[in-house]
């Protein structure tokens, strides 16, 4: 939704007007960060942010950036770069550091304005996410010196040693579902190896990376950071298209994902996508023992993200348990499933929140119908179901499938929802062969106490992440990145930074000795 801009809107370099997280306060508007400046859209459009837990609600206003706004953000980061790029790493690292101090004592702001612009609930994901946010700028921050070149010992004559260059404006483009941890995977990483950088909101939660902005801002020079908001088709594909922009770094849906690497590719910009998901949980039958049980369910809850609404790319949606152990297991973890309490994210007693739009509940529903509507399909637990007549928001409750076929849609795309499809197996190379009989290889989860067996099936499974008896989240550090249809590139480590925000140069020297 897009209107004028009211008397309050306009260029500032002082920091935004905050956002009540109840809508209860007048409606602010929000502008986009460009040079370190707070800026309308140069079209004078805004449009309306809504709080998902709370429809009708309007949060607050932010810029509907275009094409021009993309050309001014790319220069003002162009213009920053060289300055940023031939500091000291540690004068980088410092402000890395402060900011990472600066959104700690934030935190809880950021945690709850998440929680109303994505509809994500505070206890069980918001709060986790903004923690998260802050040890990522720790992490990159503490690894700067890390990027890092080679000498070749190619005797005392020569120096040939290797530089790992910035490589100049970077892109990143980011999705709706957990901006605030996306944002942390690229943003410290590519401004520590010396890049500066243009981030692209969600139009669905562009919220809280405009706290971000507003808070890195304190610390970093003007035009290292830019943040615009706006279309996907417009502003995201003008940044995509600038031939100013050295790297796109793209995360969202697999469809929209492939059309920028087609685009980047054209000018061989570089590009790394961190796509959808449709990830595998396989369960042993010695992962289902009366001690282990309850211990596995509560380990496929977490793996299948029902507390994200199942938003999210790593969500174990295919459930592979064994014949012996299929209906008791899927008997305890309907139960567990069944007592998750799905409400307003402000609420610290929720467990699982609204979904983000009115599209997205409405393709999930979808999902659900067609699933239910398959031969011999067993509704263990129906979100169709869920009643709420005191919340007005895009509130639904999970669903369970059993008796599903891996052919079916619902076992083969992507929900983005919380729907879980249960598929019994009898053979461990058939339950293989099953889990990689999709387009997907973002993440997986074995569940067995036998490790031959559990890391036998780690080892031939086409993902780029595979957990054994857990599921919890991405650990900083570690490699993250898709097989397959989920994309290319690696975030989270050092070792992905070095690949996804350097260039190497070799620089060969005859010396006089
Ligand atoms: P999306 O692809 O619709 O949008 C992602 C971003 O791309 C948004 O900022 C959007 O405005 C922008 N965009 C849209 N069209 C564009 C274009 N033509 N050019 C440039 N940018 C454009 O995805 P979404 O609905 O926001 O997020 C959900 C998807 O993201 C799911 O498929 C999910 O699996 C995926 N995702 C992946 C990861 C991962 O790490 N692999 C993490 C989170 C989400």
């Amino acid at each position: 939704m897009t209107s004028t801009p009211t008397a309050t809107s306009g260029s500032t370099a002082s920091s935004p007007a905050a956002i009540d997280p109840t809508g209860a306060a007048p409606v602010p508007d929000r502008p986009m960060l460009i040079g370190g400046e707070w800026v309308p859209s140069l079209s004078g459009e805004w449009a309306d942010v809504v709080s998902p837990g709370r429809r009708g609600v309007v949060l607050a206003r932010v810029p509907e950036g275009t094409e021009a706004d993309a050309d001014r953000a790319v220069q003002a980061a162009q213009a920053a770069f060289p300055a940023w790029a031939k500091l000291h790493f540690s004068q980088r690292q410092k402000a890395l550091l402060k900011i990472a101090d600066a959104l700690e004592a934030r935190v809880e702001d950021l945690a709850v304005l998440t929680a109303a612009d994505t509809g994500n609930a505070l206890r069980t994901q918001a709060r986790p996410e903004a923690n998260t946010l802050v040890n990522l700028f720790r992490y990159f921050g503490g690894v700067a010196g890390e990027f890092k070149g080679t000498v070749l010992p190619a005797g005392d004559d020569q120096l040939q040693y290797t530089r790992r260059e910035p490589l100049g404006v970077v892109a990143g483009i980011l999705p709706w579902n957990s901006p605030l941890m996306i944002a942390g995977m690229k943003t410290p990483a590519a401004l520590a190896a010396g890049n500066t950088l243009v981030l692209k909101t969600a139009e669905d939660a562009p919220l809280t990376i405009l706290l971000l902005a507003e808070i890195c801002n304190e610390f970093l020079p003007p035009g290292v950071l830019n943040v615009v908001t706006g279309r996907g088709h417009v502003i995201g594909e003008a940044l995509v298209t600038h031939p100013g922009v050295h790297k796109v770094s793209f995360t969202g849906s697999t469809r929209v994902g492939i059309g920028v690497g087609e685009k980047a590719a054209k000018r061989l910009a570089h590009v790394s996508l961190e796509l959808g998901g449709k990830s595998p949980n396989i369960v042993f039958p010695d992962a289902c023992t009366s001690e282990l049980i309850d211990e596995t369910a509560t380990g496929v809850l977490t793996a299948m993200r029902f507390t994200r609404q199942g938003q999210s790319c790593t969500a174990g949606s295919r459930l592979f348990v064994h014949a012996d152990v299929y209906d008791a297991f899927l008997e305890k973890l309907t139960e567990k499933v069944r007592a998750l309490k799905v409400g307003d994210p402000l609420d610290e007693a929720t467990d699982m929140g609204s979904i983000i739009n009115q599209k997205q509940y409405d393709q999930v529903v979808n999902y659900i119908k067609d699933g239910k509507s398959q031969p011999n399909v067993r509704v263990l637990l129906d979100g169709e179901d869920f009643t709420a007549d005191d919340l007005d928001g895009f509130y639904q409750g999970p669903t369970i499938l059993a008796g599903v076929g891996n052919d079916w849609r619902v076992a083969q795309e992507e929900i983005f929802g919380p729907v879980l499809v249960a598929i019994p197996w009898t053979d461990r190379d058939d339950v293989i062969a099953m889990a990689n009989d999709s387009t997907y290889g973002l993440a997986a989860y074995v569940w067995s106490q036998d490790l031959t067996a559990a890391l036998d099936t780690a080892n031939r499974i086409e993902s780029g992440w595979v957990q054994v008896n857990q599921g919890g989240g991405q650990v900083i550090g570690q490699a993250y990145g898709g097989y397959k249809m989920s994309g290319i590139g690696r975030e989270f480590s050092i070792e992905g930074a070095i690949e996804a925000f350097t260039q190497t140069k070799q620089i060969n020297v005859k010396l006089n000795v």
